[in-house]
């Protein structure tokens, strides 16, 4: 039995085997044959067995995550059944007597050079497509397992070094019974997938794949950030028992579903939900949500291998629109690619700092075609619901007015064009960079309202990577440049008679929640799952009480003074 201890990222507790997701070794040694055409032989077989697992991965996700999501198996079908690629992979086998490996990295990679340097998005796109095709034919002809978390079929626990956003999206609950990864932070996005997808998730253990072997015996504590591998039995009775447990509280949580959110001094706050998917609604609704705060769009363009088009984008939000019906607002937030969000198929160049790089809004500006389209479906989409329409990473006041110019540009068009648009779309920013909360009287002039994004602000206010366990000591929610910067921001919402909301995982924190209530706060926006133990506690606080300690709060030294000044006033432990 080894204990390993991380930071729990998602409620619960699994307990399965290890299936370990690791990318597999495919370097390989150029070598001449003696017969070549066994060698293409080898070369073909290899071609039909990547076919007959990509059909089923398709076919799977298919039926699982749409056929949207499907189509980048389709288009993989099709790059393996081409001959303008197959042809000179085995011309080359023969007239140079090499062997495959050689023959089929040296001919994709030609082909890939080509289609990535060209102006032709389609041809780009085809580019991504054939480098993902070639690792899986290599993988069979090196005879080395690919893993494919969407082919998984008996209850397991992934094991990894990190997981992509695109990698969780595919992850598949009926058989994931949770997830636990060496690196990463409560606020990377695989752990706020985890957290929607309702998995248990450990991450940030530094050590989860040097530890565990494949089909290990693992537990995974998402409550207290444990991972206990190859447990006794004594122990697996323990963690069935905590199992249970966390089942009867999300039970008694439950029974608070349908009630609105009052402070014991009888103050309402909004408690909404952040989702990426237009699946995720039902969970907004299973968990009481009082709307969504933050629709993350960009998962929207993941896992494809080509934008997504305004029609497609107009269903998505349409249908997120029409299920919270004409009262419930939807916070919609507009593209935000970047940092450890990316699209293969947009081929960015790799930086040095993508957190602050060439990301969300300043991408957006730049690439306003991608922009324009997404702002005219959500623009059609406005009228079938209560919409808030928001930009990421704003800077500048110069960058929200180029988007907001933007949005009424295209609102123009389509209303030139015949096409309904609702007349009441408030729109707002996110606060995620320290030079907004610090002017944001300025800012509040010319807003709807604000969305704190606390994930990043704590990030960049703090100078430590949200990704990085190894500076983790330094995301401090609750220090009071933190607070300062947060209250800054609701002050200068109310000045003005705007809203301020929170919608970075902060506002789920069950220390943080009475300081937010004390400052003001008029929205929180958090994963589905925490609204219940949200509005459990909120019930029992008195925001009244919670504003007299504010200067207080704000005034003191560090964030362990914070957090033990708080305990002592709401008796939390
Ligand atoms: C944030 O930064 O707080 C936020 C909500 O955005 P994301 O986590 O998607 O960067
Ligand atoms: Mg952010």
């Amino acid at each position: 039995m080894s204990h390993i201890k991380g930071i729990g990222a998602s409620s619960g507790i699994a307990i399965a085997k290890a299936y370990r997701m690791e990318a597999p070794d495919l370097s390989y040694d150029k070598k001449d044959i003696d017969s070549p055409d066994q060698e293409v032989q080898r070369f073909q077989d290899a071609i039909e067995t990547s076919k007959g697992e990509l059909e089923k991965i398709k076919d799977h996700a298919l039926k699982t995550l749409g056929e949207e999501k499907a189509e980048i198996f389709s288009a993989h079908l099709l790059v393996l059944s081409d001959p303008e690629l197959l042809q000179p992979i085995q011309d080359k086998i023969k007239s140079e007597n090499v062997n495959a490996e050689a023959a089929l990295d040296e001919t994709a990679n030609m082909f890939i050079d080509l289609f990535k340097n060209m102006d032709n998005e389609y041809m780009r796109e085809r580019a991504a497509d054939i480098q993902d095709v070639t690792k899986r034919v290599m993988a069979h002809l090196l005879n080395v397992t690919f893993p494919d978390p969407a082919l998984i079929d008996e209850k397991v626990v992934i094991v990894a070094e990190d997981l992509t956003p695109s990698d969780t999206a595919q992850l598949n609950k009926e058989f994931v019974q949770g997830f636990t990864t060496d690196i990463g932070g409560r606020t990377s996005h695989s752990a706020i997938m985890a957290r929607s997808l309702e998995i248990p998730a450990v991450v940030g253990t530094k050590e989860v794949t040097e530890t565990i072997n494949q089909n290990d015996m693992v537990i995974v504590d998402g409550i207290d950030g444990d991972v206990i591998v190859n447990p006794s039995d004594e122990q697996i009775e323990e963690y069935k028992q905590k199992q249970a447990d966390f089942e009867k509280q999300k039970q008694e949580w439950a029974k608070l579903k349908d009630e609105s959110t009052k402070t014991a001094d009888g103050q309402h706050v909004e408690l909404v939900a952040n989702i990426g998917t237009p699946d995720d609604v039902d969970g907004v609704h299973g968990n009481g949500g009082e709307g969504v705060g933050l629709y993350r769009t960009e998962f929207l363009y993941m896992g494809k291998s080509q934008l997504p088009t305004e029609e497609e984008q107009y269903e998505a939000y349409k249908a997120v629109l029409e299920s919270m019906g004409s009262d419930k607002p939807v916070v919609v937030r507009t593209l935000d690619i970047g940092g450890d969000k990316e699209l293969e198929y947009l081929d960015l160049p790799e930086e040095m700092n993508p957190f602050l790089g060439y990301r969300a809004i300043r991408l957006c500006l730049e690439r306003d075609d991608i922009f324009r389209t997404q702002l005219r479906a959500l623009l059609r989409a406005s009228v079938y619901g209560n919409l808030k329409i928001m930009f990421p990473m704003i800077a500048t006041l110069g960058e929200f007015r180029q988007a907001k110019a933007l949005l009424e540009e295209e609102k123009a068009n389509l209303k030139s064009e015949g096409t309904e648009v609702s007349d009441s779309i408030e729109v707002g920013m996110m606060v995620e960079i320290p030079a907004t909360a610090v002017i944001a009287k300025q800012f509040a002039k010319e807003v709807d309202f604000f969305s704190i994004g606390t994930n990043d602000l704590i990030q960049y206010t703090m100078a430590a990577d949200r990704m990085n366990e190894r500076v983790s000591y330094l995301y401090q929610p609750y220090n009071p440049a933190i607070l300062n910067l947060i209250n800054n921001v609701i002050e200068a919402a109310h000045a003005e008679g705007k809203w301020a909301g929170m919608c970075g995982e902060m506002a789920g924190d069950e220390i943080a929640i009475p300081i937010l209530l004390g400052l003001g706060l008029d929205e929180f926006s958090m994963s589905a799952t925490s609204i219940l133990p949200a509005r459990t506690q909120i019930l029992s606080l008195s925001k009244e009480e919670m504003a007299s300690y504010k200067d207080e709060i704000l005034s003191k030294d560090t964030s362990e003074e914070v957090v033990e000044f708080v305990k002592e006033k709401t008796g939390q432990k």
